[in-house]
């Protein structure tokens, strides 16, 4: 019977994952909303990532021509770094996310990724790239194992417990009734915020994408999870390029660099220590924070 229902459950799995529009990082792009305004160039080639050096510069870019929202936008994201975007809302961080998935076109300025200006490459390459791991994933009806193995369908349960261990599921997964093979989603057991994510987590991870991009949950997590859920991300970062949108600004202490935007240029960019010594906006951001503001 679960044969039958597995692929229907996928179906609508996938279905719910579309409407949801990949929940949160997923949703701000409000895929179903977008027109298929950018398609790929006649001769565009496979996008080949080595090292995952991924450059943005004097990125310009409006959605409607009398509003600019990034402007002459510029950082670098060294191979195997870690760096966290952050800013007050509405400074541009989802949009940036949103030109680095090509759901819309930059207006000038250069996106590349080592090398490769992502507009000359296949979206489908691009996207294959990157993996996101968002702050609401969506599980389907299904035993959690299944849900970790949809990142990779073909991986082998090696795979899937070395995705697990790395993402801090295992005391979470061993706990449970019937261990892996719980059933979770709308008709199982609704896991946490936290849970979640570390389910995004071991997913991306069995995808194996150079490029990681984390949204880092708005709402707050009990300070139990945010430990497991950083040290996942750490964990991943060591060996891939990570991109972290904070907006707590919780997970970017230990950022390589953090990118501060302020209405869409970068005001300023450093370590967490070297920007607290600076005095500037993110100073100010992190006093706020702390105080609780
Ligand atoms: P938040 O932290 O609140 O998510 P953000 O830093 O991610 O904010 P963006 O969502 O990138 O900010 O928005 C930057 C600016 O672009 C905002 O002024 C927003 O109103 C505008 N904007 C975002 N999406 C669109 C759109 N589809 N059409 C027109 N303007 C948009």
């Amino acid at each position: 019977m679960m044969q039958i229902f597995m692929p229907l459950n996928f179906l609508g799995f996938v279905y719910r994952e579309m409407k949801g529009a990949f929940a949160s990082i997923e949703h701000m792009f409000e895929l179903l909303k977008l027109k298929p305004k950018v398609i790929d160039a006649e001769d565009a080639q496979p996008l080949t990532v080595a090292a995952g050096r991924l450059v943005f510069d004097k990125v310009c870019f409006s959605y409607s021509p009398e509003r600019p929202i990034l402007r002459d936008l510029s950082f670098v994201v060294e191979p195997k770094q870690k760096v966290a975007i952050v800013g007050a809302s509405g400074a541009g961080k989802s949009t940036l996310f949103k030109l680095l998935f090509r759901f819309y076109e930059r207006n000038s300025g250069l996106i590349s990724i080592d090398g490769q200006d992502i507009a000359t490459v296949t979206q489908a390459s691009l996207r294959a790239a990157l993996g996101v791991v968002p702050q609401d994933t969506v599980l389907f009806n299904g035993s959690i194992v299944d849900n970790i193995r949809y990142g990779r369908i073909g991986a082998s349960d090696q795979d899937i417990q070395e995705a697990i261990a790395l993402s801090h599921l295992q005391p979470f997964i061993e706990q449970l009734p019937q261990g892996w093979d719980t059933l979770v989603g709308e008709r199982g057991l609704k896991l946490s915020g936290g849970e979640k994510q570390r389910v995004a987590i071991a997913r991306t991870l069995l995808k194996r994408p150079p490029i990681w991009i984390f949204d880092e949950a708005t709402s707050s997590l009990d300070s139990h999870a945010e430990k497991s859920i950083l040290s996942a991300i750490d964990r991943v970062s060591t060996d891939h390029t990570a991109l972290v949108i904070a907006h707590r600004l919780s997970t970017v202490v230990n950022a390589d660099k953090i990118i501060v935007l302020d209405k869409g240029a970068v005001v300023e960019q450093g370590d967490h220590l070297t920007l607290l010594a600076l005095g500037g906006q993110y100073a100010r951001l992190w006093q706020a924070q702390q105080a609780g503001v």
